[in-house]
């Protein structure tokens, strides 16, 4: 109809015109697997995206060919995401911290057919290759100086030899901007991995959603640290919105610890970062050790796994770093909710700030949040009913890739997360639970992260796991599994004594055990499955 609006489709590559164009000054730096630190700007990084688009042109890879990437978060990996997905190929970002069973499987289910990897995987790359026949490509992320010689990989390239042959004209195609752009995988900690298949649409609406104020806030004048790997979810978006709005990017490599994380931050005047709590942990050790002050870092964004009080208590009244929790998974590219105030921070008690910082936070307009109990009907937000959290909206998956995969939706359009939740009158969303990970003890229900959080304010605790045991009179009780700091002296008796003013007696745990090691997933969560298994007979044993 005539007078309507344009209809410029929302395609990725208008985010790297838009930043070249308006912030082509700003600087991409990366902490490099070569171990020196590299420095570019948006203009030089979308130049050799467009090299690199020339380049896949050339090898004849059609559009909506899928190019797998094993990388950690680098200038060349952000290269990657804007010249595969920008000239209509689907960069399938892989994970290499899961089993290498689960990366061939992932590759040949996405039936990759380039696959472009930092050198230090290329033990797994030369472990896998004969077995994923799809992929025609390989693709070293170093210069020809560094690829190694007779490593078995059928014409391995060097990635800079394949841009540098190729000019950096091209004309980024126009094209529906419901066709696929990246792929990723959940890190299947039960069954195999499900692929997520995001849309140029989804992801630049996503990059939006991110950005705003009551979400991560995000400007020109930030200067961004994606902790959260490239292959987790696009660094839950900020690849993309970091240049939507013209900020500056750094990006870490493979040094997660804490002194590598407080480096870079100081060294480039990061001023908001972002990671699974984990990281954070390390980093908070590492700036309490040396005292350091923060000089420009003001907000961390927890996400992945939920933030304790004793990391907001870490961040904010140690350092004077705001805690933005937010909450989200694969399937929901990933952000779902994010814990911003609605009111003033001076209008609100201390433990009013902390409480609000803590819950999972609010869903931005975009997305739609609801819980049900178990046979389907809507709970009432009031903050105290917990039942199952289910979304949808506009950057929320419809399926998951490939036919072979269940059904992602219920029957009335909403995916449901598998988390159990509450939902408050002014819309905060807090995570009660995973439903495979909450107890059930005579038949009543009890979060095994709050029982967790409880544990962990004891300033010698550094990991807790809480999980149901099997019990001949309540079907199952709570345990908690504890890792204790170096050098800490804690007791059983202390933390249960935190219990008992904290939780009903029945939800007290049966038991506190001091355990070496908690294991961790490929994506820095409690593998908690593998530690019901160990533990199931625990109490049995005792009582007999
Ligand atoms: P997976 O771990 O299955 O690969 P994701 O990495 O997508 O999946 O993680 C999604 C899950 O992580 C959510 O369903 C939720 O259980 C958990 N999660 C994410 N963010 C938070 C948070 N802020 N607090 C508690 N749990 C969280």
């Amino acid at each position: 109809m005539r007078g309507l609006m344009q209809d410029r489709p929302l395609l990725l590559s208008s985010i790297a015109e838009f930043a070249e164009r308006s912030h082509g000054d700003v600087e991409i730096v990366s902490r490099r697997v070569e171990g020196d630190v590299h420095r570019h700007t948006y203009r030089e990084a979308f130049a050799r995206s467009r090299r690199l688009a020339n380049a896949l042109d050339a090898l004849a890879l059609k559009p909506g060919e899928t190019v797998a990437s094993l990388a950690w978060n680098g200038y060349r990996h952000f290269e990657l995401y804007f010249g595969v997905s920008g000239s209509a190929r689907v960069l399938h970002t892989v994970n290499p911290r899961l089993t290498i069973e689960h990366v061939q499987w992932i590759l040949n289910h996405a039936q990759d057919r380039a696959l472009f990897f930092d050198l230090t995987f290329l033990p797994i790359v030369q472990k896998l290759h004969q077995a994923c026949p799809a992929i025609g490509v390989y693709v070293a992320l170093c210069s020809e100086a560094d690829l190694p010689q007779g490593s078995g990989i059928p014409n391995l390239m060097s990635y800079e030899t394949l841009i540098g042959a190729h000019s950096d004209r091209y004309d980024w195609p126009q094209f529906d901007e419901h066709a696929a752009s990246s792929l990723c995988y959940t890190s299947g900690t039960t069954g195999k991995p499900k692929g997520v298949l995001y849309s140029h649409r989804s992801s630049v609406l996503h990059a939006y959603a991110v950005s705003l104020p009551d979400s991560l806030n995000l400007s020109a004048r930030d200067t961004i640290l994606p902790v959260v790997p490239m292959f987790h979810v696009n660094a839950w978006g900020l690849a993309y919105a970091a240049p939507a709005m013209g900020s500056k990017l750094v990006l870490p490599g493979q040094s997660l610890d804490g002194a590598s994380l407080c480096k870079l931050i100081e060294d480039e005047g990061v001023t908001l970062a972002a990671g699974v709590p984990t990281v954070w942990q390390g980093l908070l050790d590492h700036a309490d050790a040396g005292r350091i002050r923060f000089r420009t870092f003001r907000r961390t964004v927890i996400g992945g796994a939920s933030c304790s009080r004793a990391m907001y208590d870490g961040f904010t009244g140690r350092h004077g770093v705001e805690v933005l929790h937010a909450w989200g998974m694969t399937e929901t590219s990933p952000l779902g909710t994010a814990s911003a105030p609605r009111r003033a921070p001076a209008d609100m008690t201390a433990d009013e700030r902390a409480s609000v910082a803590l819950s999972q936070g609010r869903a931005p307009f975009g997305v739609e949040l609801r819980i049900v109990d178990e046979s389907g009907a809507e709970l009432p937000r009031d903050g105290l009913a917990a039942g199952e959290l289910q979304i949808r909206g506009a950057w929320v998956l419809s399926a998951y890739f490939g036919a072979d995969q269940p059904e992602a939706l219920t029957t009335d359009g909403w995916f449901a997360t598998g988390d159990i939740a509450t939902i408050d009158g002014d819309g905060f969303m807090r995570i009660t639970d995973r439903a495979k990970d909450v107890i059930k003890s005579g038949g009543e229900w009890i979060s095994s992260a709050e029982l967790e959080n409880i544990a962990l304010a004891h300033p010698g605790v550094l990991r807790a796991a809480c999980i149901g045991v099997k019990h001949a009179r309540w079907d199952e009780r709570p345990i908690v599994l504890v890792m204790t700091r170096p050098d800490a002296s804690v007791t059983r008796e202390a933390l249960l004594a935190l219990y008992t003013d904290r939780v009903a007696k029945w939800q007290v745990p049966d038991d506190i055990v001091f355990v070496d090691d908690l294991p961790l997933g490929a994506t820095g969560k409690l593998l908690k499955h593998t530690l019901r298994e160990a533990w199931r007979d625990h109490l049995l044993a005792a009582t007999q």
